[in-house]
């Protein structure tokens, strides 16, 4: 009888974590222009089937979140403004979901390094073109666990010194743009993990330096690099909060800071959508 009790309260207790799992996350802000996110509600209680979005052919984020779902769908910066679409995926049906993606003008950023981080040598460029794949890949991450949350700590204590977007050019040459958030701080400074995941990658790149990947569930995955040191190992699994390097100036940098790249569907946002957002506006 009163293994009977317990196992109905147990239950209770699961299917109560279960449902409000969703409910409780705080969710990004929504930004639907290229380097943004869109948030699409997915209403079809009768579906027993979690849907599956696509945007681009990737896989998007799926939360549930009591009786619907809500896709978290990462917006690449080279994103054509204009109509686009999702493909939404429940059981046997597939039906689209058409939005609009809005314009915004970057401005441009000058930066000076040195000659030869612009100008490869055949093995520099030999050297990109072999980590290059890796980086993808590592970035292309997609585990079936939700994230714990989608609001992220800002994992360095320090000024953002040049913003997600500007349009790059490096000694009087363009370059990609900008697709992560660039905090300033001095060599040495830790680095937190902004929300519980699992490393990936952590290797040495040649423009991104010492960088660590962290899986965080559903496509979500965060990148750091230029670190001075790395303290953790691929496969850990870190809590919010645990430390897992320290600012540096390796790969091409113009000073010590961490770039923190953010990646929603292989595609990177900006990163200040997951930050807290003011309680009073500014
Ligand atoms: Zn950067």
């Amino acid at each position: 009888m009163l293994f009977k009790k317990l196992a109905q309260v147990s239950s209770l207790v699961l299917s109560l974590l279960l449902y409000s799992n969703a409910a409780a996350k705080n969710l990004p802000t929504q930004s639907v222009i290229p380097g943004g996110i869109i948030l699409i509600p997915i209403k079809d209680a009768a579906q027993k089937n979690t849907p599956q979005v696509f945007f681009s052919g990737r896989r998007a984020m799926v939360l549930r979140n009591t009786n619907e779902w809500i896709a978290v769908v990462g917006i690449p910066l080279d994103q054509q403004t204009g109509t686009a679409a999702v493909e939404i995926q429940l059981g046997t049906h597939t039906r689209t979901h058409s939005f609009n993606i809005s314009g915004k003008t970057y401005t441009t950023q000058k930066l000076n390094v040195a000659p030869k981080q612009v100008d490869l040598s055949s093995e520099d460029l030999a050297r990109v073109e072999r980590e290059q794949p890796k980086i993808r890949a590592a970035m292309a991450t997609f585990s079936e666990h939700e994230p714990l949350d989608l609001q992220l700590v800002q994992p360095v204590k320090g000024p953002r010194s040049s913003s997600y977007g500007l349009r790059r050019v490096f000694n009087g040459q363009a370059r990609n743009p900008h697709t992560g958030m660039d905090i300033a701080a001095p060599t040495g400074t830790p680095i937190y993990t902004p929300l519980t995941g699992r490393v990936v990658d952590a290797g040495n790149y040649f423009f991104n330096g010492n960088t660590v990947i962290i899986d965080h569930g559903q496509g979500l995955v965060s990148m750091y690099c230029h670190l001075n040191s790395i303290t953790v190992l691929v496969g850990a699994v870190l809590n919010t909060g645990d430390k897992l390097g320290e600012v540096g100036a390796t790969g091409r940098v113009t000073g010590p800071h961490l770039h923190w790249g953010v990646a929603l569907n292989h595609a990177f946002v900006d990163p200040v959508l997951f930050l807290e957002r003011p309680s009073v506006a500014p």
